[in-house]
């Protein structure tokens, strides 16, 4: 921010604690509380004036505007495009699942990580979000849809391994019982395959799931939709997947679109099973099959037969895949192409 002040809300209390020095450790509980109820400074009735003053002089609370909103009338689901201070647009959407209500959110505007399929990467990167403004997209979906939030995807705009420690920090406060309290086994973490952080995340000590989004099974292919591939191949992705498995016990969730004339024959299905298997007999995994989002200037598409015969010959291979179910079909629900349309990217 221009003022140089300092973004309270990605603050852990002790942070705040001592950028308050003077307040007792309860004042500064109480401040927590508020700020992570998504509250602003005039409504923290019961924190002394003062204090309040000194909070605007010195902070400021980054939660984002809602720019538009749209509403599903099939299935309820809702997508924000925000606008943070700087005029950057990202979107996140809540969606109601029987488990929970799940809220996917952006972690970078832009991407830096190329995939020819995404609409998030076509016009580049821009920045990182702070922890703030991750934790912000969550706080004002709540307050505005008035449901509770219990679930979490990492799956928005931007490479959340890319914007590793921002990253980290947001799912420290996010999963505190004196915050949002969004427990970490219920969050999801997605990524093209930054491997050096896969690893590094394996060590955090927290207990998220892990995504991977392969979308092919062999090397040249692969590479040649999701350049990642060319610094880190599949070989040394699942490589990374398994040790994840190995510190974390965690299941790895594979994410796999299904693109017409690309990626979707029966030979392509059986490539698939034949790796995962070769290379993860022993550890559980799941293949959530993605019918593709058409995306302006790609000319990607999915037919969902093929897709249900994907399923078909992946299951016989005993390879547990599901089909993601698309929500929201009636608002463009799909990433990144509401802050294309809206910055006029
Ligand atoms: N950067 C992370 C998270 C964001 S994308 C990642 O790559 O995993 C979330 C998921 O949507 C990824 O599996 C991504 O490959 C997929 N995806 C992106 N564009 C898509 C499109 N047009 N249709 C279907 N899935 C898409």
């Amino acid at each position: 921010m221009s003022e140089n002040k300092i973004d309270i809300l990605s603050l852990f209390p002790e942070e705040m604690q001592s950028l308050l020095e003077n307040e007792p450790k309860y004042r500064i509980k109480q401040l927590f509380g508020w700020l992570h109820k998504g509250a602003v400074y005039d409504e923290m009735t019961n924190l002394p004036k003062k204090m309040r003053e000194e909070l605007t002089e010195k902070t400021y609370i980054a939660l984002p505007d809602i720019l538009k909103k749209y509403v599903s009338k099939i299935d309820g689901t809702v997508k924000y495009l925000f606008k943070l201070y700087d005029g950057q647009c990202i979107e996140s959407v809540v969606m109601k699942y029987k488990h929970g209500n799940t809220i996917c959110i952006s972690s970078q505007a832009g991407c830096k990580m190329g995939c020819k399929f995404c609409a998030s990467t076509q016009n580049g990167w821009v920045r990182n979000l702070t922890p703030s403004e991750m934790l912000g997209q969550v706080l004002v979906a709540q307050n505005d849809t008035g449901i509770r939030i219990s679930n979490i995807v990492l799956m928005g705009i931007g490479e959340p391994l890319d914007n590793y420690s921002n990253v980290m920090k947001f799912l420290r406060l996010v999963s505190r019982d004196d915050g949002l309290n969004i427990g970490l086994r219920h969050i999801s973490l997605s990524t093209c395959g930054v491997v050096d952080k896969i690893y590094a995340l394996a060590d955090e000590d927290l207990p998220v799931t892990l995504s991977v989004s392969l979308h092919h099974s062999n090397d040249a292919d692969r590479s040649a939709l999701m350049p990642i591939n060319k610094k880190w191949n599949i070989d040394e992705l699942l490589t990374a997947c398994k040790v994840f498995f190995d510190k974390t016990g965690r299941r790895i969730s594979f994410e796999y679109a299904v693109i017409s004339g690309v990626n979707d024959n029966d030979v392509q299905a059986n490539a698939l099973a034949d790796l995962l298997n070769k290379k993860l007999p022993s550890i559980p995994f799941h293949v959530n099959l993605i019918p593709v989002n058409p995306v302006e200037g790609t000319g990607f598409t999915s037919g969902i037969k093929t897709v249900m015969q994907f399923q078909a010959t992946l299951e016989k291979r005993r390879v547990n895949a599901t089909i993601r179910r698309k929500l929201g079909s009636d608002i463009d629900a799909s990433c990144g192409q509401l802050r294309r349309r809206e910055m006029n990217l």
